[in-house]
């Protein structure tokens, strides 16, 4: 859903909600605001936002993905018990135990 910023239309008359403009998220289909909910005050569309949208292009860390052990020769075990471990991802042995 897009955002749009409004801004108060008159900076004489505002509550603390349309002081300085806000942001909401409304359809395509809804109706453009021309008054604050709270003061009803008069106020005016500035920007269609929807640029702002967070953009989600993958995960954070990546660089650790599965994909990328292997593609740089790393091995990566996981925990499954005392001082065990198994292989999930490389060349190593399949599994490796650590002495506490
Ligand atoms: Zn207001």
């Amino acid at each position: 859903m897009p955002l749009y910023t409004y801004e108060n239309k008159h900076q004489d008359s505002h509550c603390t909600y349309c002081l300085g403009g806000f942001v909401v998220m409304q359809k395509l289909a809804d109706p453009v605001f021309t008054h604050c909910t709270y003061c009803g005050c008069e106020i005016k569309k500035v920007i269609t936002a929807s640029h702002l949208k967070t953009k989600v292009t993958g995960s954070s860390n990546s660089t650790l993905s599965e994909k990328n052990i292997t593609k740089n020769d790393f091995t990566q075990y996981r925990k499954v018990g005392k001082g065990q471990y198994e292989k999930t991802v490389g060349k190593g042995p399949d599994t490796i135990q650590a002495d506490d």
